[in-house]
Parts: structure tokens; C-alpha cells; sequence
């Protein structure tokens, strides 16, 4: 049973239904829909053939919707683009046409607080960081910028403006009329972009309450600013993205090893799922088989901690979208054998951030777990916080958190090393409890007569945050219990 979790975002390479089965039984659990890319009809497509998909294989796939956020890109220019030669002079403005004035580029920009947001000796960057600008002077209407690193710019590149604070909060328009289409088709995540502060998930989880929605909000860092508010982004969000596409681009790209081995850090100790994005296995949009640097940045991830490792082109566009999950697949499997989980994980009681009674068992039970080799480690849990707590202690055995609530057993598809299991019937008594979850297990045929499970509990039943009870487990032994 595989630890690690897979998210493949889905696009034309990828949007069929009989291949999306496929990455299921290769190993992808969830799968990442990019919208600053396709249609809502596209998506919904997707979403369709997923919800079909969960009900034919009974396999529990979650369905992450991505906001695209205030990305800021150049307007149109030229078909072939334009040269911005080293050490000349170019324009910015907000605006949609490009023109030239005195001989100088005049580049439209999609921003509309553009000269607010923007300083002087600040940097620009176009094209995934490939041109660089500095920024001399604002004009009236404009920003003055001479081209440090040049290049060839065409239509409608992104632009990052690293170590600047936007004022163009999110969401955006566009972002609120995404999220209410993704509400409407149930998606269990919502990434956003560019997030800045706490404030701005805040924002959206109350929008998404408003809803009725139990929609989990994963909030992608790839800013400057993000990094400094990273502990209580961390807390205010479900989750964190490691967004190394864009952060690569925000920040000193010889960082992110430090700033993802940092956020995992966090992460764990909060028992918050984080993933790993971007160009895991870039190489395999054109080849069959990756580079060995790529197969040790995925291992390398793993190691260091993250719940889950996710595919971008690799299976939106690229050429080996199966065989990009197989890799995946392999290599986390790999790893998982020789992670040293028995040694114990680098989290003990002393420096997790927080305590209570459901730490206190969640620890026991993982203890109890690998002093006894049990088969199983059983969870009950309503929101899943007792089965992330149980998660957060990097248990070697495999964890069945058993729920009677759907969203539940979605969003628990992101968490480390947990099998998530959907039992709608709720009992009241200790013994019921037992007998029903042992029932379910041995219908689903994870367990056996005779295996040794260790089940946490909690009496009054289905009450959130009410983990109390430990119960060493023999399966068939009910009546002696
Ligand atoms: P994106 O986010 O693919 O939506 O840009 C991921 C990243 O920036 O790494
Ligand atoms: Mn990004």
C-alpha cells in the first residue's frame, strides 16, 4: 500500500476516460484541475469521467480545483514576438496594444494597479524568469525599465515582480467565478495562486462556507511575501503547495531545496498535508524514461517528508502521461521500503505543535502499532483530524481511517500513507463500533480471521475531536472483547 501520495493535473494528453482509469490503477489519487488553462466544459468533462470512475473501480479519487489567481501577463505583441536587446530601454504600461514611441517598446501589461504596486530599482521578470529588467523610473503613465538579461518576448507571457507586494488581492473575478462552478461539482480541494497572507484563505474559506461547501483550501506558496508569512498561512490554510514553478521565479531559484525542505518541516509539525510541485519528471513530456535527477528529486521529497508529489505537463500535455504515473508510482514504492519508518520518524512528542488527547493517542497508537507488528492501524475519524494526527507520526504500518462522511473520505486521499474507508452507518456503543468496523473491513478484504489491528476510537461516537479510546484488536475475537 503506497505512503506517498500522486496528484496529476489533467488536460488534452490526459482527458479520456479510459486513460484517467488507467492513472488510477497506476496510482494517481488525485487529480489537479489547472484553471488559467481549458474551459469549465473541459473540466467538466473531467469531473464527469472521475465521479464515474469512483463509482465503477470503488477506487477514491479526490478532484482539486486550481485557481489561477492574479497571474500577470504581457498583452499582444507582434506574431513573432519582439527582441529586447541588453542594455536598451523599454516601456510598461496598463494597457492592451503595444506600440513604439522614440524608438523605445512600449509593452502592454494586464495589471491594472501596475504603477501603484511596482517600485523603482525594483526587478521585472518575463517568461518564466528568462528576461530580466530593472525598473529606473515611473513616468506618468509608465514604467521605464532597461533589459539586463534579453531575449525574444512574445504574446502574453507571464510577468513576476519578485519581493513587491500586489494590492490585487485574490480571489479575483475569474477566481470567484471558477470557485462557484467548482462548488457546484463538488471539487473536495481549491489551490490558490499567489497567495500573499493568512487573510487571503480566510477570505475565500468563508466564501467557500457560505457555500455549503466542506471544500479544503490549499494555499500554493510561490512568493516572496508568502515566505515570510509562512507560519500563519500554514495554520489558516488545509493544506500547502510547494509551488516550485513560480517560487523558482519569485525567489533565488538555488533556494527551493531550503525553502521546500523548510515548508515540509512546518507542515508535518502541524500535521497540514504538503505537496511537492513542479517539473518532478519534467523530462517525460518528451522521453520515456526520466533523468536520474529527477528520479532523486521525487525520492528526495519523499524523504523529506511531503504527503504528496504532483505532476504538472508531465500528464496535461506530455507524451507519456501513464508511464509519467507508473515512474512516480515506482519510485515512491521504492523509497517507502527503505524510509527507515521503524527507526522511528522525525517527530516525537517533544516537538509537534499540538498537544491534546487526540496527539496523545495518535502517538500510542502508532507505538502500539509497531511494538505489537500490527497488520493495521484502524482510525475513526469524522473531520480526518485524528487520521492526520495519526499521519503526522509517519507510522510504518498502513492506516484505515474509517469515516461516515464522503468529503472526508475524499480529502484523506492527500494524506500520507492513509487508506481511507467509508462506513455511512454511525454506532453509539463500544462494542457495536467494533463489530461494525471489523465487518466493513473484512468486506472490503483488507483484513482477515486472526489479524492484529490497533483501532482508535471515541466515545460519545461522531463527535469531532473526541479520539479517547485505544483497542488492541484480534479480528474474529469479538466475543472475547
Ligand atoms: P502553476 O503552479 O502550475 O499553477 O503555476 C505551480 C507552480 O508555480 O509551481
Ligand atoms: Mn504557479
Amino acid at each position: 500500500m503506497k505512503k506517498t501520495k500522486i496528484i496529476c493535473t489533467i488536460g488534452p494528453a490526459s482527458n479520456n476516460a479510459a486513460l484517467l482509469s488507467r492513472m488510477a490503477e497506476a496510482g494517481m489519487n488525485v487529480v489537479r484541475l489547472n484553471f488559467s488553462h481549458g474551459t469549465h466544459n473541459d473540466h467538466l468533462k473531467v469531473i464527469e469521467y472521475i465521479k464515474d470512475l469512483r463509482k465503477k473501480s470503488g477506487i477514491n479519487i479526490g478532484i482539486l480545483q486550481d485557481l489561477s489567481g492574479p497571474k500577470i501577463r504581457v498583452g499582444s505583441l507582434p506574431d513573432h514576438g519582439i527582441v529586447l536587446e541588453k542594455n536598451t530601454v523599454v516601456y510598461f504600461y496598463h494597457g492592451a496594444d503595444y506600440f513604439i514611441d522614440s524608438n523605445s517598446a512600449v509593452i502592454p501589461v494586464n495589471y491594472p494597479h501596475l504603477l501603484k504596486d511596482v517600485n523603482e530599482k525594483s526587478t521585472i521578470l518575463l517568461d518564466d524568469g528568462l528576461l530580466e529588467l530593472a525598473i529606473e523610473k515611473k513616468d506618468k503613465n509608465r514604467l521605464r525599465a532597461r533589459v539586463i538579461r534579453g531575449g525574444v518576448l512574445k504574446s502574453h507571457k507571464g510577468i513576476n515582480f519578485p519581493n513587491q507586494i500586489l494590492s490585487q488581492r485574490i480571489p479575483t473575478t475569474k477566481d470567484l467565478e471558477d470557485l462557484a462552478f467548482g462548488i457546484k461539482h463538488e471539487v473536495d480541494f481549491v489551490a490558490l495562486s499567489f497567495v500573499q497572507t493568512a487573510d487571503d484563505i480566510r477570505c475565500v474559506k468563508q466564501k467557500i462556507r457560505a457555500k455549503k461547501s466542506k471544500a479544503q483550501i490549499i494555499a500554493k506558496l510561490e512568493r516572496q511575501v508568502a515566505l515570510k508569512n509562512v507560519d500563519e498561512i500554514i495554520a489558516a490554510a488545509d493544506g500547502i503547495m510547494v509551488a516550485r514553478g513560480d517560487l523558482g521565479i519569485e525567489t533565488d531559484i538555488s533556494m527551493i531545496p531550503i525553502h521546500q525542505k523548510m515548508i515540509v518541516r512546518k507542515c508535518n509539525l502541524q500535521s497540514k498535508p504538503v505537496i511537492i510541485a513542479t517539473q518532478m519528471l519534467d523530462s517525460m513530456m518528451r522521453n520515456p524514461i526520466p533523468t536520474r535527477a529527477e528520479v532523486t528529486d521525487v525520492a528526495n521529497a519523499i524523504y523529506d517528508g511531503s504527503d504528496a508529489i504532483m505532476l504538472s505537463g508531465e500528464t496535461a500535455v506530455g507524451k507519456y502521461p501513464l508511464q509519467t504515473v507508473q515512474m512516480m508510482n515506482k519510485i515512491a514504492d521504492n523509497v517507502e521500503h527503505n524510509l527507515g519508518l521503524d527507526r522511528g520518524w522525525i517527530i516525537d512528542s517533544g516537538n509537534h505543535i499540538k498537544h491534546g488527547e487526540e496527539t496523545a493517542i495518535a502517538q500510542a497508537v502508532c507505538q502500539s502499532a509497531k511494538d505489537l507488528k500490527a497488520k493495521f492501524i484502524v482510525v475513526h475519524t469524522m473531520s480526518g483530524q485524528t487520521a492526520r494526527f495519526i499521519s503526522m507520526f509517519r507510522p510504518e504500518t498502513p492506516i484505515l481511517a474509517v469515516t461516515p462522511l464522503e468529503s472526508t473520505y475524499r480529502q484523506l486521499s492527500l494524506i500520507w500513507g492513509i487508506t481511507p474507508i467509508l462506513l455511512p452507518e454511525i454506532k453509539y456503543h463500544f462494542m457495536d463500533i467494533i463489530k461494525s468496523t471489523e465487518a466493513v473491513l473484512l468486506k472490503t478484504r483488507y483484513v482477515k480471521i486472526g489479524d492484529l489491528l490497533v483501532i482508535s476510537t471515541g466515545l460519545p461516537t461522531a463527535k469531532p475531536g473526541a479520539t479517547n479510546l485505544m483497542k488492541i484488536h484480534t479480528v474474529g475475537d469479538i466475543q472475547k472483547s
